[in-house]
């Protein structure tokens, strides 16, 4: 049934403007022009107070990996909101949803990553192992090893701890981050910062980055190294084969730990479950959220080693949240899990899906204003110049293009998110062929208009 809007449009943009604080969002802007009211989605379509529908290029935050509307999901939390809505896992209490979330995660983990501390959001999860990291050490006796490296331009998250992991300069500059012992090195994106090395070179040189800051800081003092396998709200950025290899080498032989941030990158959105899977990384943590529950309720974790998760179990970890695998929330990744499995989603995404999409992605190419595409799976982001060849950025109007492509974008009733000059995609994975037409041709459309 149609759930019709409780007040008119205006209304609503009114009552938003003057008492609901959005996120990432200037609040004058969204006094002047009104926030957009979505009302219901199905499938990869989404439906505006106005009627009008909107192809959502973005799987809402990089999260709807199944698509809205899926009736099983929300079978799933009915059911567990009905029998146990919520009880906790702290103090040797447990219940069946985390129990079994947590043995599927242990399933589908690649290597040794049997272990899921649970959390609410993939900032909760990545405190969390912040933490974990600096304990686990303090455990084994090298309590000096305190210092996590991390790159420019990632993002871990909102909170305190997670916002110092990530390295967003404008995040930084509010409120008191990034969080002592916390360090940053450049970030792999050949595009903007390659100068003229071959996209092998560089990648080898800012992997080399990694060492350079080990020994600066003492390997003795370095607990570990957190990286998403692909940078996604950077603007996904595909960093040169070279990198990761030579990332594995130093992590090893420096014996620190290292944090895969698949929030973005799990649960199909590359061809496999994990990212690290398709990048050939084999981490100690794993921080999911996001594709985990399909974003139709929150919840985020740490996927662990054995190792780790053996040495943090030596004692008590003074650490957890009242949602720690909220079963409700468990329940439904759980069932989010299962459809994602039998119904072929990931292998369409790596065989079929995937390859159309980035064949067309990467047509766009032969607009004027484009210069590279760079896709895995179902993230992909293409670069606006004004000289292909050069590769040049807009001057003096850093993301002005960008902004005006995204609204273009919005205008013509498609999702796609930009970052400085790089325009995003990230769509449900059960997009169809069709869609991927029509995500095509509207992105073109707003690229000429943007021009
Ligand atoms: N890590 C990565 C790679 C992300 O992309 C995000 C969110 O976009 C987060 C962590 C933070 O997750 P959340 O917004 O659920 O706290």
């Amino acid at each position: 049934a149609q759930i019709s809007n409780p007040l008119p449009t205006a209304d609503l943009q009114a009552l938003d403007a003057a008492h609901h604080m959005h996120p990432f969002t200037h609040g004058a802007a969204l006094g002047a022009k009104g926030a957009r009211i979505i009302t219901r989605a199905e499938g990869c379509w989404l439906t505006d107070s106005e009627g009008n529908r909107i192809l959502d290029g973005m799987a809402g935050l990089w999260c709807v990996n199944l698509g809205y509307g899926r009736q099983e999901l929300v079978d799933a939390a009915t059911r567990q909101m009905s029998e146990l809505p919520f009880y906790n896992t702290f103090f040797q209490t447990s219940h069946a949803p985390a129990i079994q979330l947590a043995a599927r995660l242990a399933e589908l983990a690649p290597g040794d990553l049997n272990h899921v501390f649970f959390a609410g959001s993939g900032s909760e999860a990545n405190d969390t192992n912040l933490r974990m990291v600096r304990t686990y050490w303090e455990l084994k006796g090298q309590p000096a090893r305190k210092a996590v490296i991390s790159r420019w331009n990632a993002y871990h998250g909102s909170s305190v701890g997670s916002g110092s992991l990530g390295g967003m300069k404008g995040m930084h500059a509010q409120g008191g981050m990034p969080i002592p012992d916390i360090h940053h090195i450049d970030q792999p994106n050949w595009w903007a910062e390659g100068g003229d090395l071959s996209p092998e070179e560089f990648g080898l040189e800012r992997a080399k980055q990694l060492e350079a800051k080990i020994q600066e800081l003492g390997p003795e003092n370095v607990a570990a190294f957190i990286a998403e396998p692909l940078q996604g709200a950077g603007g996904v950025i595909v960093p040169p084969e070279s990198y990761w290899p030579e990332v594995m080498r130093i992590v090893r032989e420096y014996g620190i730990l290292l944090i895969a941030d698949e929030v973005i990158c799990g649960f199909g959105r590359t061809g496999n479950w994990f990212g690290s899977q398709t990048l050939g990384i084999q981490p100690d943590i794993m921080t999911i959220a996001k594709g985990l529950s399909s974003g139709y309720l929150p919840i985020g974790g740490s996927i662990v080693s054995s190792e780790i998760a053996r040495v943090i179990g030596d004692a008590e970890f003074n650490h957890g949240y009242t949602y720690s695998g909220h079963p409700v929330a468990a329940a439904v990744a759980l069932e989010n899990l299962r459809i994602l499995d039998e119904e072929g989603i990931i292998t369409r995404v790596r065989e079929e899906i995937g390859p159309y999409l980035k064949e067309k992605f990467e047509s766009l190419t032969e607009h004027p204003m484009v210069g590279e595409a760079s896709i895995v799976g179902m993230m992909g982001s293409i670069a606006l110049t004004p000289d292909k060849a050069r590769r040049a950025a807009f001057r003096g109007e850093e993301g002005q293009i960008g902004l005006m492509t995204r609204e273009r974008c919005f205008a013509n009733n498609l999702v796609m998110r930009h970052v400085g000059d790089r325009m995003i995609i990230s769509p449900p994975l059960v997009i169809s062929k069709d869609e991927v037409d029509v995500l095509i041709a509207r992105a073109w459309k707003s690229l000429d208009e943007a021009m």
